[in-house]
């Protein structure tokens, strides 16, 4: 709602009409005139007039009036057609980055690649917006935190949304530093968790953590009016459905195409309950991924959702009114979808190294092992110390500084960037396995679940392992009883 007219309405006494043509957004002109109150229409777009205004006076003698004396006219003209939101879709290249003003507040939802940064800020800066009321990212993978860094140090910050989904590459680390050095924490918020900036309100549907981050996206609504946008980060299909089952209402006007249009996301089922009138995909133009795919683009296209896409069209924006959504252009008409095995290759080929890589650390441990038991538990303690040290001052924020400190996490998914792989690398020369007689626990630092090392069922991979000798260790780096294994039980039942 316009701010003005709010005070306006505090002010005086409305007429039922005119607070029904104030929640309308047109332009409205109020005047008060000798004992009574007096409205005088003028519509803007004029689509639903007939409906809307019942002057009491005509409309002429009143104009005559106002114009005769000036100072006696307590309310100004005013225009007020500010919409409840305007939703700009920036174009970051390969990533996401979101930014919705209300009233003059900020919500920014991913902060795109590393190298988009300076972009960011630079769009925020020509915009004059000096503070961010909330920044949502909704996982720690390259092209959706890269900028983050940069978004919290260099502007005013009032609160960090994040999954609790950790991952153990420089992007992470830099945002980290970033948190640390404002001297803030994050939340990561539950499924049902809302929370009003502007005229807008926000919802999480979905925090759950599943075994790789895109799925562990957080997922939430965020509502202007009767309007709605659908965030899904980059969850996949598991996550898709499990959502859809959860029985949640996730009809929505816009659908931000999770994943950058992947084929791998925007099932059937997740569209049937988003049911969306129109889709914004953010990728890069010729991106290697083949994002978007033509699988989803098709879909959309079959399904009459008109399409926006950064890769093309650079960035968009909408105004929502409580009437309609203006475009800053008009959609995309050709509906080209890019090829999914693009991807499919990719993935396969990120599958490969990440095996070759757990070979090679296999061979490494055994001719390593005998010589390096002692080393090894001791290291395991310091990294347990430094999880200690990072947990006093926030413990929100202690999860993820805690699990950073203490994880040692293979290839990033998403990303092939030289900085990523060379820290993976390190990561596995690092990560020395203890004789199983040094530990009684494993941590999985990517989804954070506890088991015992003899567990019988499904224990993470090498690389994605902490080894703790007791519980306590294990809950200093955020492990809880809530998220251990179903299967061993390391708390028991
Ligand atoms: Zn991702
Ligand atoms: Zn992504």
């Amino acid at each position: 709602m316009n701010k003005k007219i709010k005070k306006i309405a505090k002010s005086i006494q409305l007429s039922p009409v005119i607070k029904k043509r104030k929640k309308n957004n047109k332009l409205v002109t109020l005047a008060s005139v000798g004992i009574g109150l007096v409205v005088i229409g003028a519509l803007a777009g004029g689509n639903d007039a007939k409906e809307e205004v019942i002057p009491e006076e005509p409309v002429v003698e009143v104009v005559k009036e106002i114009a005769e004396d000036p100072n006696d006219i307590p309310i100004i003209l005013e225009e007020s057609q500010e919409p409840l939101a305007v939703v700009h879709f920036i174009d970051v290249g390969q990533g996401d980055c979101t930014l919705i003003e209300s009233a003059g507040q900020y919500l920014m939802i991913d902060a795109g690649p590393d190298e988009s940064g300076t972009k960011i800020q630079k769009y925020l800066q020509d915009r004059e917006i000096k503070k961010i009321d909330y920044l949502i990212l909704t996982h720690p993978d390259s092209d959706h935190i890269g900028g983050a860094d940069v978004v919290i140090t260099k502007f005013d910050i009032g609160k960090i949304y994040m999954s609790s989904f950790v991952k153990d590459n420089s992007y992470y680390s830099q945002l980290q530093e970033a948190i640390n050095y404002k001297e803030m924490g994050f939340e990561i918020p539950k499924a049902g968790n809302t929370f009003d900036f502007g005229d807008c309100s926000v919802t999480f549907l979905q925090a759950k953590i599943y075994d790789d981050p895109n799925n562990s996206s957080l997922c939430f609504k965020v509502s202007a009016g009767d309007k709605s946008i659908f965030f899904g980060g980059d969850m996949e299909r598991q996550a898709e459905i499990d959502l859809v089952d959860s029985g949640k209402d996730l009809s929505a006007t816009i659908y931000h195409v999770s994943h950058h249009g992947s084929y791998t996301s925007s099932s059937k089922e997740l569209l049937n309950a988003i049911n969306p009138e129109y889709a914004v995909v953010s990728c890069k133009v010729d991106n290697e991924y083949g994002h978007p795919h033509k699988e989803t683009v098709d879909e959309l296209r079959e399904r009459g959702i008109s399409l926006f896409r950064t890769d093309i069209q650079g960035t968009v924006t909408a105004k929502i009114s409580s009437e309609s959504i203006e475009w800053s252009l008009a959609p995309d008409q050709d509906y080209i979808g890019g090829d999914s095995e693009l991807e499919k290759k990719y993935k396969e080929k990120e599958l490969t190294a990440d095996l070759e890589n757990s070979a090679t650390d296999a061979k490494e441990v055994s001719a390593k092992e005998a010589n390096d038991r002692d080393v090894a538990a001791k290291e395991a303690s310091v990294k347990v110390e430094s999880i200690d040290d990072g947990s006093k001052k926030d413990d929100l924020a202690a999860i993820g500084a805690g699990a950073v400190a203490g994880a040692v996490v293979g290839n990033e998914a998403t990303s092939k960037n030289n900085k990523e792989s060379s820290t993976a690398k390190e990561s596995v020369q690092t990560n020395d396995v203890p004789a199983s007689q040094d530990y009684v626990y494993i941590g999985n630092v990517n989804n954070m679940k506890l088991h015992q090392s003899n567990c019988t069922g499904k224990l993470p991979k090498e690389s994605n392992r902490v080894y703790f000798h007791t519980l306590e260790e294990a809950e200093k780096a955020g492990y809880t009883k809530e998220n251990q294994c179903k299967n061993c039980k390391p708390y028991g039942n």
